[in-house]
């Protein structure tokens, strides 16, 4: 695309403080203005994860550089570029995730733990995310999308299907084994429910309400726990492995603490719990000592993925193996997103339609 097909202005989701955001008018960086190390993406589409909802509501420690712009789920084309060392170029397809920006040469970027550089920016905290139309992303951190995945259906995947991923791979689970997915009807949870599938796991799905059991039983799920209606959760996870020992392994994909209370009490001995919901600030695991020793139970966490794992994640969707359910809706749609998503309604991803 030629300068001259660069709007002046665009729409954006702007937040000023925590009561909420507003879709307004604002400037398109030009592409003479653009700064070294950047890229302007024109964002087609965006998911709406449950972190954004997150941000906004500032229920985190740590806050957003106000005023700030959420989404990191955007699937968007490349039409200006200011990066004279990067492969990158103008007509490339490009996924704008969480992790914005990294330095790529401190102690953990050299080990491939970008998410724990040192001077990471996150999309929405301090960094422009992908509710705007024209987003100038750091080149450091884009991510090829490839050229047979579908753009709105790639938008997930950039921050729930490389998060679950890489949960996955951190869980030690093997082909054969149980897994409990807390949060499976949602995003990252019906995503996992699939990697898990594809990576031979035997899932069972914890999440609430009919449309969320046929969906996930339809994703291929062997085992249902209703948590709202379960009177002993522990024992039910418990009784859905045919041993009655639990399953392997639990990734909590949970945006409410709660999920977080149980876990390490129903995986099984040598079992593995990764927390990766990040409910509001004040939640804690519930781990009772003796027994976590006992039985050489292990709690870990996974947070996003490496450029690595984004390529990884985007390419298995994009062979077939995992298909997130998406609604796609206009841009305007995002205040209901965000109440659906509060409330626990939303079956997969809401992903927005940037133009429409
Ligand atoms: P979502 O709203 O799409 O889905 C959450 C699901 O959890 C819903 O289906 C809900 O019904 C279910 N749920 C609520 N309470 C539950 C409980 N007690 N037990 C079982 N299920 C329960 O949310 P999402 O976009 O999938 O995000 C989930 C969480 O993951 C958020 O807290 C988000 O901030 C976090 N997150 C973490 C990382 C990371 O790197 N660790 C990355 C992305 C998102
Ligand atoms: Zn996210």
């Amino acid at each position: 695309m030629s300068q001259e097909q660069i709007p002046k202005t665009q729409l954006a989701a702007v937040s000023d403080d925590a009561s909420g955001f507003e879709i307004r008018e604002i400037p398109v960086v030009q592409a003479n203005e653009l700064e070294p190390g950047r890229a302007l993406v024109k964002v087609l589409y965006s998911g709406v994860c449950h972190t954004d909802l997150h941000v906004i509501k500032d229920d985190w420690p740590v806050k957003a550089e106000r005023p700030c712009i959420a989404g990191h789920e955007g699937a968007g084309i490349i039409v200006a570029i200011n990066d004279p060392i990067s492969k990158l170029k103008v007509g490339d397809k490009v996924g704008v995730k969480w992790i914005a920006h990294s330095c790529n040469q401190c102690e953990f970027c050299i080990a491939g733990d970008e998410p724990l550089c040192l001077e990471a920016k996150c999309s929405g905290i301090n960094a422009q995310g992908s509710f705007m139309q024209y987003c100038p992303a750091y080149t450091s951190q884009l991510t090829p999308i490839p050229d047979n995945l579908d753009m709105a259906e790639a938008a997930p995947i950039l921050c729930a299907g490389v998060t679950v991923y890489k949960a996955l791979k951190n869980s030690r689970a093997r082909a054969g084994q149980w897994i409990a997915i807390p949060g499976a009807g949602g995003g990252l949870g019906s995503l996992a429910v699939q990697y898990a599938k594809w990576m031979g796991l035997k899932v069972i799905a914890i999440d609430s309400g009919a449309e969320k059991k046929k969906y996930c039983e339809e994703i291929g799920a062997a085992a249902w726990v209703d948590f709202k209606e379960s009177k002993d959760i522990v024992a039910a996870v418990k009784a859905a492995t045919p041993d009655g020992l639990g399953p392997h392994a639990a990734i909590i994909t949970s945006p409410q603490p709660e999920a977080y209370l149980i876990a390490m009490e129903y995986i099984r001995p040598r079992g593995t719990v990764v927390a990766v919901g990040l409910p509001p600030a004040g939640a804690y695991v519930k781990a009772d000592v003796f027994f976590t020793v006992l039985n050489n139970k292990t709690l870990t966490s996974s947070y996003v993925g490496n450029r690595q794992d984004a390529i990884e994640s985007l390419q298995i969707a994009a062979d077939g193996h995992v298909k997130c359910r998406i609604q796609t809706v206009p841009f305007k749609a995002l205040e209901k997103v965000y109440t659906q998503m509060a409330e626990g309604s939303l079956v997969g991803r809401a992903v927005l339609d940037l133009f429409a």
